[in-house]
């Protein structure tokens, strides 16, 4: 079974134990609509054509993104498991770029006219460079196009927040989410991240969250911990679908969870657990809690 490689997040700094407050009450949800800027990096091409890809596929990749986040019946993002819910976090294209003016929410950058004079390093050290949006009111996503397909699928920062697992000091530059073109929406090409979820599973990390198995895989159980109660335990990526193993304490392994690393057609699972983890994180973490304020969209 493919190996996917480098879905990774950045150092995870340890900072003191607290619990997610109940910020999630399923009869009053808070719906918290977050702006979005793409970066989409491209070598040249037509708008549409190859790696710079056009704006229906950008706009079906943020819908599939709300499908996911809202648990929309009728869409791949629907399930009927009695741990999940809908988180009431979506997503919409920014409509006032950072001066003010009107905007797709979408920007075009020749990667061969802005190269970077050290691109040796890991993109998050100068994909920035390229294009960044102030992300105390925009989450920035690049879509960058310099990767093979299936070689790095994305990353994300985590964020500052006072909760177990996560960072105690601000990105201060490049906070946000990186897709390889490739991954980003559907693609027609011969992969098993076809359908847009590597930036669900992204997403998930931006707002808080880690892998099901925590940190790092681990050889033995309960090792490690995503700080989440209700995702069962397990030791690492569990990569068939068909077949649900047992976790570490014999219940039935969250196989189906966006933060496992599965088939795309396969995900379709946020916990309330996790759920509330990301809203604490939109509520208190410095950054992220400004974006439910941001007036780059209408609401
Ligand atoms: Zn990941």
């Amino acid at each position: 079974m493919e190996k996917y490689l480098s879905l990774a997040v950045f150092i995870l700094l340890f900072s003191c134990s607290k619990d997610e407050d109940e910020t999630f009450d399923p009869n009053e949800p808070k719906l918290y609509t977050l702006p979005v800027v793409v970066h989409v990096i491209h070598s040249g091409q037509a708008i549409g054509d190859s790696i710079n890809i056009s704006e229906d596929r950008i706009k079906e990749q943020i819908e599939s993104l709300n499908n996911d986040f809202r648990r929309k019946t009728g869409t791949l993002g629907e399930n009927n498991s009695a741990l999940s819910d809908d988180s009431y976090i979506q997503f919409k294209l920014a409509e006032s770029d950072p001066d003010g003016n009107p905007t797709t929410g979408i920007t075009r950058i020749n990667f061969l006219k802005n190269k970077p004079n050290n691109t040796d390093d890991i993109q998050a050290n100068w994909l920035y460079k390229l294009g960044y949006w102030d992300p105390e009111n925009y989450i920035n996503i690049w879509v960058y196009g310099g990767f093979r397909p299936k070689e790095n699928l994305g990353y994300a920062t985590l964020p500052t927040a006072d909760l177990d697992g996560l960072r105690e000091e601000i990105q201060v530059n490049s906070d946000g989410i990186m897709i390889n073109t490739h991954h980003f929406g559907k693609s027609t090409i011969d992969t098993e991240a076809n359908l847009g979820r590597t930036l669900t599973h992204e997403m998930g990390h931006f707002l808080g969250l880690l892998h099901i198995w925590g940190k790092e895989e681990s050889e033995h159980c309960m090792d490690f911990d995503d700080f989440v109660e209700d995702t069962s335990p397990v030791t690492g990526p569990i990569f068939e679908c068909d077949e649900i193993p047992l976790s570490c304490i014999g219940e039935p392994a969250p196989v189906k969870n966006y933060m496992n690393l599965l088939k795309d057609e396969c995900m379709n699972t946020f916990t309330q657990g996790q759920i509330k983890r990301m809203r604490f994180v939109l509520e208190n973490s410095p950054r992220r809690k400004n974006l439910m304020h941001s007036n780059t969209i209408s609401r």
